[in-house]
């Protein structure tokens, strides 16, 4: 597959909440909470990635991160926490993360919720269910598999596109928006979505134009003051000091054995020390990433 999407055809929904329900499990995102902030339970939230908004005449819009093809999050945030993968879903790596929210202020569909209420606050939002697709363990996310209706299916985002254009086509009394929601608006987004009602509640709106906000935001970040980018330059510059207190606690609460430090060169990395793995090629920093674990990146 080249470019994981998902078309959600609002006609089609009939509010039964499965693919909330199966994004919750697969997730483990626990029981709603109500969070500071937010308007009601089935808002989208940090427990909640996908939800369905209510309108008049027993109608149901699903909203979730659209995965937008030049994502603002990932251009806004400063240590790379947020990344655009090369399937399309953008994904969040929570021990990068500073915390500092600014992925949250420059999306346009106010997609990213805070949990607030935890200890250690984090960024959530719809991960495109990439990781699981990428290791195997599910062939398509969670929510469209659940989906009774077909609702909501996966593929690749040309060959969504060209099924949403064969349904405007053979049925344009179904769908008086005879457009594909997602496929222009600012560089286009990967979750696509068919619908007969105005999507602008849904920060659709007719001004967004199709220029990526990339890069506008940039342009627009060279005209804001310049204390906006200096505390985040000081959020940047005191999280890196609190990682390398973390990195030489880490050292020091590591005991210092003379047969493990004799035999370092004679064997595979003992368990908890700092390695390659011979597998990935990927840093292995179990006890750091548990230490980083209990920092409160909301400084
Ligand atoms: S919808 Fe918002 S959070 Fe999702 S990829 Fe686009 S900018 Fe990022
Ligand atoms: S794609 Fe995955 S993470 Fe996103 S709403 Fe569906 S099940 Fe949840
Ligand atoms: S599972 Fe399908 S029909 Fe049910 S609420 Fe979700 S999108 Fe609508």
């Amino acid at each position: 597959m080249k470019q994981m999407s998902i078309l959600t055809d609002i006609t089609r929904c009939i509010g039964c909440e499965k693919c909330v329900m199966a994004c919750k499990e697969l997730n483990e995102t626990g029981p709603d909470r109500f969070w500071p902030w937010q308007r009601s339970l089935t808002d989208l939230s940090a427990s909640r990635w996908t939800t369905l908004i209510r309108k008049t005449g027993n109608r149901y819009v699903r909203q979730q991160c659209r995965h937008c093809l030049e994502p603002a999050c990932v251009s806004a945030c400063l240590v790379g926490a947020l990344t655009l993968t090369s399937e399309g879903a953008v994904v969040y790596d929570p021990k990068v993360c500073m915390g500092c929210r600014y992925c949250m202020m420059a999306c346009p569909y106010a997609i990213p919720r805070y949990s607030w209420a935890d200890p250690v606050p984090y960024i959530h939002k719809c991960t495109l269910c990439h990781e699981q697709i990428m290791n195997g363990s599910i062939k398509e996310p969670a929510c469209t598999r659940a989906c009774p209706t077909q609702a909501t299916i996966f593929g690749d985002r040309e060959a969504l596109l060209n099924e949403a254009h064969r349904r405007l086509k053979e049925q344009p009394e179904r769908y008086p928006f005879q457009q594909v929601w997602g496929e222009h608006e600012i560089g286009g987004t990967s979750v696509l979505y068919l619908s007969d009602m105005d999507l602008s509640f849904l920060n659709w709106k007719p001004d967004l134009g199709t220029t990526p906000l990339p890069l506008k935001t940039w342009t627009t970040l060279k005209t804001v003051p310049y204390t906006f980018v200096a505390v985040g330059a000081a959020m940047f510059g005191i999280h890196k000091l609190i990682e390398r207190r973390m990195e030489l606690q880490a050292q020091n609460e590591t005991p210092s054995c003379p047969v493990q430090e004799a035999s370092t060169n004679e064997g595979p990395p003992k368990p908890g020390l700092s390695g390659t793995d011979e597998t990935t090629g990927l840093s292995t920093r179990a006890d750091l990433g548990s230490e980083r674990n209990g920092r409160s990146p909301n400084l």
